[in-house]
Formats: C-alpha cells, structure tokens, sequence
C-alpha cells in the first residue's frame, strides 16, 4: 500500500527517524488560492463529484441529497484510510455558526468513525478552518487519517491540567504552561484515560456546547470567523487542542520544532476567563 502510485508513501528519515508522507497528487487538489473559487464538490446536488459516500446522517440509506452530515474517502489521500466528514449542507456554515444540534451530530459522527477504525491504526482527526490553517476547500469538513501502527506520531501527551480558565459538567478548558501557540486551548475529559471512542453522549453534549462557546469568545481577540485548527488526540487519554491560527511559524520553529510563544499562557487562561 506504501507505493508513492497510489498516492502516498511513508518514508523514515534514517537519521533521525522522523517520518514524512511524500503525496504528490495532493497537488492536484482544487485550490482557492489565487482568488477564483471553483464550484464546490461538497455542496449538495454535487454528490457525484465526490468518491461514493461511505456514511451520512440524514436519510440514512439514501443516496440523496438530503443529508446532514456526509462522509466520503477523500479523493487525494495520504493516508492508507482518508476520509472527508462534510459538516453541513450549509456551504457558508461553520463551527461558530452551526446550530448545537448540528455541533452535537458533528462530535458524534467522529465517535462512530474513530470506532470504526480504531483497531486499523491510529485514529488522527483534524479540522482546518480559513486560509491560515492550510484549509483547501471553504466548505467546512473536517478529515481523518488512519496512519498506520508502526509510525511513530510525535504527539503532546497530557499531564496535568494547568492554567484551567473553565469547569464544566464533563470538562475542564486549559491554556498549557508549554503551549506552543498563543491561545491555544484544550479541552480535557474529567473522566481521563479513555480513547475519544469511549465519549457519551451526555459528554458530546457538553464538548458540544463549550466548543462553540470558546471559539466565538476568542472572535473577541481575533476578529470574525479567524483561522484555526482542531484535533482530538488518537490514543488513550483523549483531549482536544484547539489552536487559533494567528501567527505563521517562522524560521527557528521550522528548523528547530521550538516554537517561540509571545503569550504566557497564564494570561491567555485568564483572558479566555472574562
Ligand atoms: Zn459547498
């Protein structure tokens, strides 16, 4: 499967053993760089653009175009498994507008993905949302790759919480001393140590509702419908990292992997609290 032909191929570095996915079809990709936008594949009535659907919520069994919710492969992969989650017929919809209902269904199609291919690898769900986080397409979707198990993913695991600005029923929302962005926030299960399949639905509804919450507050700091990304970390222990997308990493992180923080995190907890 690792053949460069069908799109992708994992290769080692053998000194340092970092991992790079080398995908040249993913240039081919419809872009909305340089201004003029292409007629989007996700909107409904378009459903044959796409690879056949391989889930949906809203006429479940159908193959129409009344659904809430649409997944399909995603048609230039880097990952052995590569799926698209549409999350709305709403082309101009997204996470700080959709309704908690829509929210809700978003968190729990993850849950049903991820549970299906737990057991093939590691379950890597992410979220690019505006031109500064590497989004190709406007209309919102999130992605999942499953990278297979012998790659080593160089993830932040948890410790303990620090730098806590929200308690909520099933969650508690926090700044890292060593964030790497500023502002970025995570979001952590109270009931700890178990995979994001392992989430409840009363937990959906509640990650649902302070999702939302943070990323219109943080509208406050940078403006409208700003540049973010999201992902739920795939092993035990789940969180979720939500990380506004206000600055461009610049030469030293590139070369280094430090990342230079220009917020103490103490003060973004703090101002994330008012
Ligand atoms: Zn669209």
């Amino acid at each position: 499967m690792t053949k460069i032909e069908v799109g992708f191929e994992f290769r080692q570095n053998p000194v340092n053993r970092k991992w790079v996915i080398i995908a040249p079809k993913r240039s081919l990709r419809p872009n909305i760089e340089g201004g003029l936008e292409p007629a989007c594949p996700f909107c409904p009535g378009r459903e044959s653009w796409t690879p056949k659907e391989v889930f949906r919520i809203g006429h479940d069994g159908k193959e129409d175009s009344h659904w809430e919710i649409r997944v399909v492969p995603n048609k230039f992969p880097f990952a052995p498994i590569h799926e698209i989650i549409t999350h709305s017929p709403d082309h101009d919809g997204s996470l700080f507008t959709y309704n908690h209902e829509q929210i809700k269904r978003i968190f729990r199609v993850y849950k049903m993905r991820f549970c299906e291919y737990e057991k093939k690898g590691q379950v890597y769900i992410f979220h690019n949302h505006g031109p500064g986080a590497a989004e190709s397409l406007p209309h919102d979707h999130t992605q999942l790759a499953v990278i297979p198990p012998n790659i080593t993913l160089d993830i932040p695991i948890m410790g303990e919480v620090e730098n806590q600005f929200k308690d909520s029923r099933h969650f508690i929302l926090s700044c890292p001393n060593t964030s790497e962005w500023p502002y970025e926030v995570w979001i952590i299960p109270k009931n700890r140590g178990r995979t994001y399949g392992e989430i409840t639905e009363e937990e959906i509804d509640n990650l649902a509702a302070v999702y939302q919450e943070t990323l219109v507050k943080m509208q406050n700091f940078f403006g409208v419908d700003f540049s973010f990304n999201h992902y739920i970390y795939p092993g035990g222990d789940w969180y979720l990292r939500l990380i506004p997308r206000v600055k461009v990493p610049g030469g030293f992180e590139l070369g280094t992997g430090v990342f230079v923080n220009t917020v103490d995190p103490k003060t973004a907890a703090k101002q994330l609290s008012e």
